[in-house]
């Protein structure tokens, strides 16, 4: 490590980049170093087990913290548990802008060991591939960041704006640990201009990245309840208002009903970009979005084919849980349905959940909030601001490609940071479409990432930060 470093000081002085470099390009690490370190860290942090629950998040922290102390950065810890601690380190600037904030979870989502070929925290390098939990799902933004921090250090880049590092807990099932204690409880450690972190990628199809979406604005997640009552009794003996029936008409009402559509700055830009690079048949379909004549015929086609883009179009409601009766020949006083309710950004909630009573229309069944970890509501990140601007151009540079501002239609802990005020946007590594259906992605039976999109990425995201960061 320590002859490496002397390697990439040499390289930079010889190539006139770093320190001296104020108004010239991007200043330059010696990439094949910087690459091999990055697949290293990324290995390492793939093979601790941080399956969240329980979360366990503490051997990443160590290990981050170590790495980081090593180049000379000092991180500090923040956990409300002790074992699921976060970690921030930063980078001083001179202070000319407001900081700039680059964020990665180091939980994972949870693994059935036998459905993996390769162990889940092998990070076993294969077929150009490396595989293991966490490896699109966020370890490749932790990995990717911490390279960024240390090589902003080791060229000894003189910055506008601190840049911060937060290595976040609790993400995948537990942010009161996580983004929600360092929001609420320790904010002035992470406050930022702008912050790059996960919920967006590259669109890769046939082996070429077709366009890269970036997240910048999220639903907000809520839940209805629909609470039929009757009478109770014994089965042999049907009941006028059986409360089984009275809910599943309830359900039935919702689900036949089409929440209204509704376009922002978001999805507007989405599937006008989307309509330049998509083939004419689907390119009419995408500009008819924003023919308000058309837009319902358009609609239809997507509820049928293209749901993730009916979401996109409106506040959703999908019914996804029925509680019911306990025993074949006893008929239940109470039936339950409770709907997942993802809401556009600026909905009226409550005039939503009255909207959903009309629907229902049913007097024996009240339709109520129920309880559910949600985020707080907060604007979208803005399309014509210097960062967004900036990783456009990365993301030409890098990928030769469009970039799609994108809503995720569901939520990432960047909604936490936006209901502060600060611009986030969602990036990542581009991943083939044709690797979903195999079953591997984020949250799947298998997970993997192509190492030279990993790489690739840490070249762009080096490229984003260090231009909205470095002096001028
Ligand atoms: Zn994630």
């Amino acid at each position: 490590m320590r002859c490496r470093v002397f390697f990439v000081l040499v390289l930079t002085v010889l190539i006139g980049g770093g320190a001296t470099g104020n108004q010239g390009a991007v200043p330059q690490p010696d990439w094949r170093t910087a690459e091999a370190e990055l697949i290293a860290h990324f290995q390492e942090l793939v093979r601790m087990d941080t399956t969240d629950p329980p979360g366990g998040e503490r051997p990443a922290v160590d290990y981050l913290k170590k790495v980081l102390a090593a180049a000379g950065i000092e991180s500090q810890e923040f956990a409300l548990e002790a074992n699921r601690p976060s970690l921030v380190a930063r980078l001083k600037g001179n202070g000319r802008k407001r900081p700039l904030l680059l964020m990665g979870h180091t939980d994972t989502v949870n693994v059935d060991a036998s459905k993996w070929t390769l162990p889940p925290f092998s990070a076993a390098r294969e077929g150009g591939y490396i595989y293991g939990r966490g490896t699109v799902d966020d370890k490749d933004n932790v990995a990717a960041s911490l390279m960024v921090m240390l090589m902003l250090k080791r060229l000894n880049v003189p910055l506008d704006r601190d840049v911060i590092f937060l290595a976040e807990s609790g993400e995948e099932g537990a942010t009161r640990v996580g983004i929600q204690f360092m929001t609420e409880r320790h904010y002035d450690a992470i406050d930022a201009e702008f912050c790059l972190a996960e919920g967006g990628n590259g669109y890769r199809a046939a082996g070429n990245v077709r366009f890269m979406s970036v997240q910048t604005l999220e639903k907000i997640p809520y839940a209805i309840e629909l609470v039929a009552r009757g009478p109770a009794g014994h089965g042999s003996v049907p009941l006028e208002g059986n409360a089984v029936a009275r809910v599943s008409m309830a359900v039935a009402a919702v689900a036949k009903w089409t929440p209204p559509v509704r376009l922002n700055e978001t999805t507007s830009a989405y599937f006008k970009r989307l309509a330049d690079i998509s083939p004419p048949a689907d390119a009419q379909r995408y500009r008819d979005v924003l023919d308000p004549k058309k837009i319902s015929e358009v609609d239809a086609y997507f509820r049928r084919h293209e749901p993730r883009h009916a979401s996109m179009l409106r506040t959703s409601v999908s019914p996804n849980i029925v509680q019911a009766g306990y025993r074949i020949n006893v008929i239940p006083s109470e039936a339950i349905a409770t709907l997942d309710v993802r809401a556009l950004q600026d909905e009226d909630v409550p005039a939503f959940l009255e909207t959903i009573r009309n629907v229902v229309d049913d007097p024996a069944v009240e339709v109520r909030f129920a309880q559910r970890d949600t985020r707080p509501p907060g604007a979208g990140a803005r399309i014509d601001s210097e960062a967004f601007k900036t990783i456009e151009a990365a993301v030409r540079t890098h990928y030769n490609a469009p970039t799609l501002p994108t809503m995720s239609t569901g939520a990432t802990d960047m909604a936490y940071l936006r209901g502060k005020g600060m611009q986030c946007y969602g990036v990542g590594p581009a991943t083939d479409v044709e690797d979903g259906p195999k079953g591997f992605g984020a949250h799947s039976d298998q997970e993997r990432i192509l190492e030279s999109e990993l790489t690739r990425f840490l070249r762009f995201y080096w490229d984003a930060a260090t231009t909205l960061a470095r002096a001028r």
